[in-house]
């Protein structure tokens, strides 16, 4: 069979030089960003804004559940986990994470409609299959699944059997998240996760006999000791496979943020060069075979949901990635978890003992989180069709939000001017539209317009003259 012609919308241009100069620009995916997030917003905000919330009719609910733990460290790793081999571990998890169940569930208070859950980490198949059917028992008593729901689990195929992917299936599970990085066995070592070819290819090859639907890849480039040949030759491996999904993040070494990243030593990354090259190898040939770029570093087969709600507009961003459930609420369980509830976000405690304490103490986990104001919730829907669409219109907007948005706009739309002159974007008097050279920068494009952004480099500059 012919793969299908990738659609003019999706195409790519990859132009080195232009890359090269944005290079510095960090992972960026959703308004506003979890760093402005404030300890003011607390439990009362929280419960506040589900009420007022509730008055204007519930949305569909997306569930997000952080599963923290992992047997051994992967050192590039920056997600909050819990490195343990004790099974025990997650058994105390499960008694504080049933209690924050009940208590969001009652909270919620109307019976909610499920539409998405994700059970992320940390490793969620660290759980035993006991502890699973717990979980979901559990999340089925207060926030029962409606019918055709989606859901979704992250993988490590070095910590999953038949049975444990068969449990899930027939708890409705179809999409499969599966992290490889990179298949060369110095990479691996370097990283400190082995994890051979066939390991990943069985896990694909029984989520697939079991009816799982939607196979995701998640690749890194910039990895200790990879090089644009190591990375060509894991993409050649992986289109082999034909995940449904690719994405292919970007490594951010930032060893004082993230302690396992001190493993890595800084002489053996790649250059700056070198990892421009591998994203664009990636491209290529993730486009010869077929595949069609979502957005940022995404990719999928054109018959896979997303590109079908990419085509039709229906392509929306929440933490987790792209979804096609546009606007649903999102309640995030475990520890470090983030949730949204209309216009506010709210999220629980990263340390596992803070989350432990405020549940012994029959309070929901919230640490901190954020209310958007009108400013805000315009600047997140621009971003989303930036990030989901490619295109802007404006007179839409001006309708919706009562603004002049050549006027609202000024700062932005002369930084626009700029990005325009590099070829990145098409800027007319009623919208913009990025070009398919623009679409790996889409992030350059969708920071011009974060307000906190700016004020904190503002902010940045300013002490840096005192
Ligand atoms: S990358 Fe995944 S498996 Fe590895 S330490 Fe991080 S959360 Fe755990």
């Amino acid at each position: 069979m012919t793969a299908p012609a990738i659609p003019e919308t999706t195409a790519l241009e990859n132009d080195l030089p232009l890359l090269q100069r944005h290079d510095d620009v960090t992972r960026y995916g959703i308004y506003p960003t979890a760093d402005r997030f404030s300890e003011d917003f607390d439990e009362d905000r929280y419960r506040h804004a589900l009420a007022t919330h509730a008055l204007g009719g519930l949305r569909p609910l997306s569930l997000y559940v952080h599963l923290p733990f992992c047997v051994s460290a992967c050192y590039y790793c920056a997600s909050h986990k819990v490195i343990t081999a004790d099974h025990n571990q997650a058994d105390t998890y499960l008694d504080y994470l049933e209690r924050e169940i009940a208590l969001q569930g009652a909270a919620y208070g109307a019976t909610p409609k499920v539409t998405q859950l994700y059970l992320g980490g940390g490793t969620p198949t660290f759980l035993q299959d006991a502890q699973l059917s717990r979980l979901l028992a559990a999340l089925q008593r207060y926030f029962p699944l409606a019918a055709g729901a989606e859901c979704s689990v992250e993988i490590d195929p070095r910590h999953i059997g038949p049975e444990s992917l068969q449990l899930l299936a027939s708890h409705g599970f179809s999409h499969l998240s599966i992290s490889l990085q990179d298949l060369s066995p110095d990479v691996q070592r370097a990283v400190n996760r082995m994890q051979p070819a066939p390991l990943t290819a069985a896990a694909i090859a029984q989520g697939r006999a079991l009816g799982y639907r939607s196979i995701h890849i998640d690749l890194l480039y910039g990895l200790p000791r990879q090089t644009p040949a190591s990375m060509a030759d894991t993409l050649a491996q992986v289109l082999t496979w034909r995940p449904d999904r690719v994405s292919l993040n970007h490594y951010n070494h930032q060893p004082d943020r993230f302690k396992a990243q001190r493993h890595i030593d800084a002489a053996t990354l790649p250059t700056a060069d070198d990892r421009l090259a591998m994203l664009q190898q990636a491209i290529t040939q993730l486009q010869g075979a077929g595949y069609v770029h979502l957005g940022l570093e995404q990719f999928a087969l054109p018959q896979d949901e997303l590109a079908i709600a990419m085509r039709q507009g229906r392509l929306h961003r929440n933490f987790q990635g792209y979804t096609s459930q546009a606007e649903c609420d999102l309640i995030g369980l475990g520890v470090s978890a983030i949730g949204k509830v209309g216009a506010c976000y709210a999220q629980n405690h990263r340390v596992l003992e803070d989350y432990y304490d405020a549940l012994a103490h029959h309070h929901l986990p919230i640490a901190r989180g954020m209310t958007l104001a009108a400013d805000d919730l315009l600047r997140r829907s621009i971003i989303q069709s930036l990030l989901c669409q490619s295109e802007l219109a404006f007179e839409p907007l001006e309708t919706r939000w009562l603004i002049d948005f050549h006027h609202y706009f000024a700062y932005e739309l002369e930084q626009l001017q700029q990005l325009a002159s590099n070829g990145l974007l098409k800027l007319h008097r009623q919208g913009l539209e990025i070009t398919p050279k623009g679409r790996l920068l889409t992030r350059s494009i969708a920071m011009v317009f974060d307000r906190h952004l700016r004020e904190a480099r503002n902010s940045a500059r300013f002490s840096s003259l005192i």
